[in-house]
């Protein structure tokens, strides 16, 4: 008998009929005997809807209330899932991010898990309960409900297998695994049995939005294991594990691209010591993330400084930089430039094999490809490009790579 976490996306909760398949296959685990916590995400479209609401009201809502607004989502769906659940025989009970004590810190839209005491989950389970938990909520310290970003769902599932001490975690989605590349983007893109959590924190780093970043931090932090499948087949999917020596053969291992990117250059910046500084400690006092940076070679003592954010923080980031701009002499001005995505290759094998960057250079120019910027580390390689060119390099990279069939 095992105890089995799993988590349901938008799209396999997106509709009655699927929430009752939903409910079915929960009954099916537990008739083979297994305990079963769900964790659900909201019905699809349903976030971007409630988003979509506050903006008609407002530019700039508060965070707060947009937490309490967009947490309804999860509300809805996990209340439906127990319902379905009851009306097939299944005790089932439903918690809320603060009944479930999922807690966080107070970073509404972004917050992240501190703490979650599975005490009431375990108790609902020993009660012989189905535990349905709405994910992508939490409560901070001062009961405000927060939400843990985009895809948290994955998250509030990792965090809870890892505090009830799951024996699996099981992603079902809307694909049945992790893919070579976005199988939605790269027709000849392949399933991939097993990937390291290494391998599979990059790759959602780095646009691949099939699991939430932080949820493959807490996996690999807390060694809870993954498994992404399909909810609407049976089918075995991937395994995100630690590393192995079959993993390790691998040189690239995935290829994806994230258009959630924007560039940002200031121009003729007088050419001092301090100056970079004074650029970036004014962005991360304002919790923006930089990501690639490039600084020119200078002449007559001006250069020029381009570094990329995400989208979300583009327009915080001309407003900061702007400012900036001014106060240290930067006479060219600011632009921003948001026509851009960001292609990369992740794997293992990197660390021990030359030439895999070269290679991605050669496959972009071959197909008249600019590279505007590149950022690597251990087990990957990023290059900006042009925005119109993002499906080509994903599948010249993929096919170059020879990671289809
Ligand atoms: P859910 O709503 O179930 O959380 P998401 O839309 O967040 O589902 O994530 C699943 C999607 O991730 C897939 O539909 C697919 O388009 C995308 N995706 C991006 N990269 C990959 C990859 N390497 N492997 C599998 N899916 C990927
Ligand atoms: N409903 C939230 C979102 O759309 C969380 C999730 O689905 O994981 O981002
Ligand atoms: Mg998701």
């Amino acid at each position: 008998m095992a105890l089995v976490v799993q988590k349901f996306g938008g799209t396999s909760v997106g509709s009655l009929d699927r929430i009752k398949n939903v409910a079915r296959r929960i009954a099916a685990r537990r008739e083979e005997g297994h305990s079963v916590v769900t964790i659900v995400s909201a019905m699809a479209g349903e976030t971007d809807r409630l988003l979509g609401l506050a903006r008609e009201l407002s530019g700039r809502p508060k965070s707060r209330e947009q937490d309490v607004l967009v947490s309804s989502g999860e509300q809805v769906s996990a209340a439906l899932l127990c319902i379905a659940l009851n009306e097939i025989g299944v005790p089932a009970v439903s918690m809320m991010g603060h009944q479930a004590r999922i807690e966080t810190n107070s970073v509404h839209t972004k917050a992240r898990i501190a703490r979650v005491d599975g005490e009431r989950i375990d108790k609902a389970l020993a009660e012989g309960h189905a535990v349905v938990v709405a994910g992508f909520q939490g409560v901070d310290a001062e009961g405000n409900i927060t939400t843990l970003g985009r895809g948290g769902s994955d998250t509030s599932a990792v965090a809870i297998a890892a505090a009830i001490e799951a024996d699996v975690c099981e992603i079902y989605t809307d694909v049945d695994g992790v893919y070579t590349a976005d199988p939605n983007v790269c027709p000849s893109a392949r399933k991939v049995e097993k990937i390291s959590y290494e391998e599979m924190l990059e790759l959602a780093s780095l646009g691949a939005k099939v699991l939430q970043i932080r949820s493959v931090e807490l996996a690999m932090k807390y060694a809870v294991k993954i498994h992404v499948r399909s909810s609407f087949t049976s089918e075995e999917g991937t395994m995100v594990t630690g590393e192995d020596e079959s993993l390790e053969s691998v040189v690239v291992a995935g290829v994806t691209s994230d258009r959630k990117t924007a560039k940002v250059t200031l121009r003729e910046v007088p050419d001092q010591p301090g100056v970079v500084a004074r650029i970036f400690e004014p962005l991360a006092e304002a919790n923006i993330s930089v990501d690639m940076i490039i600084q020119n070679v200078s002449r007559d003592g001006l250069t020029d400084l381009t570094f990329t954010v995400t989208r979300d923080d583009v327009a915080r980031a001309r407003e900061v930089t702007g400012e900036l701009a001014v106060a240290i002499g930067a006479t060219g001005g600011v632009t921003v430039d948001d026509d851009v995505v960001k292609v990369s290759i992740v794997g293992l094998g990197m660390r021990s094999h030359a030439g895999v960057a070269a290679k991605m250079f050669r496959l972009l120019a071959d197909d008249g490809i600019n590279i505007e910027a590149i950022s690597t580390s251990e087990i990957k390689t990023s290059c900006l490009i042009r925005a119109k060119y993002e499906e080509l390099a994903v599948r010249v990279l993929h096919d170059g790579f020879e990671l289809g069939h």
